[in-house]
C-alpha cells in the first residue's frame, strides 16, 4: 500500500493537494505590500464566516496559544472553567499556571455542559471569564453555545471565550449575535489545513479588558494584534505558507457555500451514525448533543481497538482514533470534517466494515 495514510483521526485531518499546491506560492515579506493584500484578501471572509465585524487575527501558535493568551489578557478576579473533556479539563490547569484563580465547573466526560449550573456560578459574583469548549473533541460532545452565551450575557463584566477549534465552519456560529468576547479556531481541523495557525476574534469589552490588564506578555497580547491588524499585518512574522493555504480553502468554501459545507458535514456525520447503529454501537455522546465534525463511539461491544487501529492503518491505509486519554480503547473516535466527501466518508466505513470482520 502506499506511504499515504489518509487522515481521519480528528485533528490533524486530511489536507488536499490543491492546498499544498497554494502553499508552495514564493514566499513574501511580512511587511511588504504582497502579505497586506493577502491579508486584505481573507480578513473581510473570516469576518463573515464568524459573524462579526470584529477585526479577525492569525496567530502563529496552535490554539493552545491563543487559548493561554486569552486567559493572561482577560483574567483579573477568576476564571470559571467548564470541564467536560479532555481540552476543558486542561484549561483549568492553564490557567492555573498562568497566576489565575481557576474553578472548574466539573461534568462527567461525555455530558453536556447545562448553562443553569453556569448560571448558579456567575451568580456569587466571584468571576470575570468563562472558558467554555463548543465541540469537545475528546468525547464528542457538542456543548449548548447559544443558550451557554445567553446566560454569560446576563452578567455585564464577565467576559465568554469560546474554542470553537472542531466545529467552526461545521456548523453556524455568529461571534457578534451571540454576544462572545474572543473565539478562536484552529488550522488543522475543519479548516483542513496543516497545524500552526489560530485564528481568533475578539470583542470590544475584552478589548478594554485586555488594555488595563498588567502582565499580558507579548507574544499574545490582543492589543498588539489589533494594533497591527489595522495595517493589515500581524505582531510577528507569521506562517506565510499556512496563510496561503487558508486563503486557497476560503476560495473553496466560498465556492461550495457556507450553508451547503454545513449541510454536507451534516450529510457525512449522518453517514457515520448510521454505521454506528448498524453496527450495534453506541454513541458516547447523548442524543441531541452529538458533534456533527467527528463521532466519538462507545465501545459497548468490547472489541480490540488498538488491533481494529492497526488494520485500518496496515490494510487500508487509512488512520482512525482509538480514544483520548483516559477513555481510549473504551471509545473510539472517526472524524468527518473539512473537505471529506460522501465518497472518502463511504471509503472509511467500507474499510471499518473489512477491518471488523477481520478482528
Ligand atoms: C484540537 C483541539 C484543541 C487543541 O488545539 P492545538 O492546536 O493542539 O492547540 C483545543 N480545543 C479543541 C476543542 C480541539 O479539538
Amino acid at each position: 500500500m502506499s506511504d499515504h495514510i489518509r487522515l481521519h483521526i480528528p485533528g490533524p485531518v486530511e489536507v488536499s493537494p490543491g492546498t499544498y499546491e497554494a502553499m508552495a506560492a514564493p514566499m513574501i515579506g511580512h511587511r511588504s505590500k504582497d502579505f497586506v493584500r493577502l491579508y486584505d484578501d481573507i480578513h473581510p471572509r473570516l469576518q463573515s464566516l464568524m459573524g462579526t465585524t470584529q477585526p479577525v487575527f492569525l496567530s502563529t501558535s496552535s490554539a493552545w496559544g491563543v487559548m493561554e493568551g486569552a486567559i493572561r489578557n482577560l483574567v483579573n478576579k477568576k476564571v470559571l472553567c467548564c470541564c467536560s473533556g479532555a481540552f476543558s479539563d486542561k484549561w483549568v490547569d492553564v490557567a492555573a499556571r498562568c497566576g489565575k484563580n481557576a474553578e472548574a465547573l466539573q461534568y462527567e466526560w461525555g455530558t453536556p455542559i447545562d448553562p443553569a449550573d453556569i448560571d448558579a456560578k456567575l451568580a456569587t459574583g466571584e468571576f470575570d471569564v468563562v472558558t467554555f469548549i463548543h465541540n469537545e473533541t475528546s468525547t464528542g460532545v457538542m456543548n449548548p453555545l447559544a443558550e451557554v452565551a445567553a446566560v454569560v450575557n446576563k452578567y455585564d463584566d464577565v467576559l465568554l471565550v469560546t474554542d470553537t477549534v472542531s466545529s467552526f465552519t461545521v456548523v453556524p456560529i455568529e461571534f457578534d449575535k451571540l454576544g462572545i468576547d474572543v473565539l478562536l479556531t484552529g488550522s488543522q481541523k475543519a479548516f483542513a489545513l496543516p497545524p500552526g495557525l489560530a485564528i481568533f476574534s475578539v470583542s470590544e469589552a475584552a478589548f478594554e479588558r485586555a488594555a488595563a490588564m498588567e502582565d499580558r506578555g507579548y507574544y499574545f497580547d490582543f492589543i498588539e494584534f489589533r494594533k497591527n491588524q489595522e495595517k493589515s499585518m500581524t505582531p510577528s512574522t507569521p506562517c506565510i505558507a499556512t496563510i496561503y493555504g487558508l486563503r486557497h480553502q476560503l476560495d473553496v468554501i466560498f465556492e461550495e457555500g457556507v450553508e451547503n459545507r454545513f449541510a454536507r458535514h451534516e450529510k457525512l456525520n449522518d453517514m457515520v451514525h448510521d454505521w454506528v447503529r448498524a453496527n450495534g454501537f453506541e454513541f458516547f455522546a447523548p442524543e441531541g448533543f452529538r458533534s456533527k465534525s467527528l463521532t466519538c463511539l462507545a465501545n459497548n461491544k468490547g472489541i480490540d481497538v488498538a488491533k481494529l487501529g492497526q488494520i485500518m492503518r496496515e490494510e487500508h491505509s487509512l488512520a482512525i482514533d482509538g480514544g483520548y486519554g483516559k477513555i481510549k480503547g473504551t471509545t473510539f473516535r472517526l472524524s468527518n470534517m473539512g473537505d471529506e466527501t460522501e465518497e472518502t466518508i463511504g471509503n472509511l466505513l467500507t474499510a471499518l466494515d473489512d477491518s471488523l470482520a477481520k478482528l
